[in-house]
């Protein structure tokens, strides 16, 4: 990948933005990007720029989808950001450079907060409204000696915050108090109730009045005050844990882990990653985007082809998984009425004795990729659906996963002496 950016970057003659954020300090993969001394910068055109997000973005794209440099929209199977998501969220858990660079900027929000011997203390850092809304969302403050909790930012009342409880009071506060006052100045007098200017309306009065009483309850110890970041048990900040917050409240994806948590080889994998999302190019799909395709199932000859249906339903497949199944004496029932193929496998991985469940989960995987290839040998080798080829190819296929590495099927697989 990296031979290949570099060639990239020469071949388009890119300008990168030359004031480097920290937003694009992470370590890419691609490190080439910053000392690639090859890139003709005489001849570059100056109206050509774009970011290392995009180039990143294009390369990783190119190389994913179509295996070089650059990929157009009909090789994508999968959005991008779909790609990049965690694989527990249903991507691929490529890195996103956006949400990379954000949870390193809000390493220096961090450490301007806790680490007063860092040498850029004192500077006017400047952060985004994403950068802190972001910081105030995964941080809040334990009081101690009020010194350093700042009275009208942290979140320090019950981990809220003035901003969060008291918004129209927080309104009349000008910006430079609000970043300046700390708790313990705040109490020394009342002087908190001085920073209140402009004119105040009811409801301002009347947080007013709430704030006031939460001020006379309030007291400081001894002991410094402590910013808790909410996303690590420790309660510190670290880049991951940051990166990984970006996606709270992400719709989660429940196959992760049959997929990913499972012996099989990656592409077998990848592929159940985009069957899982109706990506492979089944005849119902191809009819979708108006491509040729055959009329139905090529296997049974009475059903439009799905990704359901070849997995879970056709006659041919529901014989496979039956033959599979007692062939490896594993006790759980073939799919019947499942919407999807992880539906079925939670169930019967219920039904499954513990020791087998290893297996049970590359059997999952291993049949539906058996018929997919089955069906592709149809498709484009004009070979003859067969319930025995079918079930020889699995055969061998559980033999070779087995050898491989697959534990689980190592256990159940029957030994046998007929050697091939
Ligand atoms: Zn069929």
């Amino acid at each position: 990948l990296c031979e290949e950016s570099t060639a990239a970057l020469q071949n388009s003659q890119v300008v990168f933005i030359s004031k480097l954020t920290a937003d694009h300090m992470v370590e890419l993969d691609n490190t080439t990007l910053y000392d690639a001394p090859e890139i003709p910068m005489d001849t570059c055109r100056s109206d050509v720029v774009i970011s290392i997000e995009q180039v990143q973005k294009m390369l990783q794209r190119g190389f994913l989808w179509a295996g070089r440099a650059a990929a157009n929209g009909g090789h994508c199977h999968v959005n991008w950001s779909r790609v990049c998501r965690p694989i527990e969220l249903g991507g691929l858990g490529v890195r996103d450079l956006k949400r990379d660079g954000l949870a390193l900027r809000l390493r220096w929000l961090w450490f301007s907060r806790t680490d007063p011997e860092r040498a850029w203390q004192g500077l006017d850092l400047q952060f985004s409204p994403t950068e802190r809304a972001l910081f105030w969302a995964s941080t809040f403050t334990i009081l101690g000696n009020g010194l350093s909790a700042l009275l009208w930012e942290d979140r320090w009342i019950g981990g809220r915050s003035v901003r969060e409880l008291m918004p129209n009071l927080y309104g009349c506060i000008p910006k430079r108090r609000r970043t300046t006052r700390t708790v313990a100045d705040g109490l020394n007098g009342n002087s908190w109730a001085r920073d209140i200017q402009g004119n105040l309306g009811l409801h301002e009065i009347g947080q007013y009045l709430q704030l006031w009483q939460i001020m006379q309850r309030t007291e400081l110890s001894t002991a410094p005050d402590k910013l808790i970041w909410r996303w690590t048990a420790s309660g510190s900040y670290s880049a991951q844990s940051c990166y990984t917050a970006t996606f709270h409240g992400a719709t989660a994806c429940h196959s992760w882990k049959l997929i990913w948590k499972c012996w099989a080889p990656p592409r077998v994998k990848f592929f159940h990653w985009l069957a899982n999302q109706d990506r492979c190019w089944t005849a119902e799909r191809l009819a979708r985007h108006g491509l040729q395709h055959h009329p139905r199932c090529l296997l049974c000859d009475q059903q439009p082809e799905t990704v359901r249906h070849l997995m879970l339903e056709c006659p041919l497949t529901r014989q496979a998984w039956h033959e599979t199944l007692a062939w490896l004496r594993i006790p759980a029932p073939i799919p019947s009425q499942e919407p999807s193929l992880t539906d079925w496998w939670r169930q019967a991985n219920e039904d499954t004795p513990p020791t087998l469940r290893k297996a049970l989960k590359s059997v999952a995987l291993l049949v539906p990729w058996m018929v997919w290839k089955h069906r592709n040998s149809c498709v484009f080798d004009n070979a003859m659906p067969s319930l025995n080829t079918l079930l020889d190819s699995i055969r061998d296929e559980a033999r070779s996963w087995a050898a491989a590495a697959a534990p689980g099927l190592r256990l159940v697989l029957p030994q046998t002496w007929d050697v091939h």
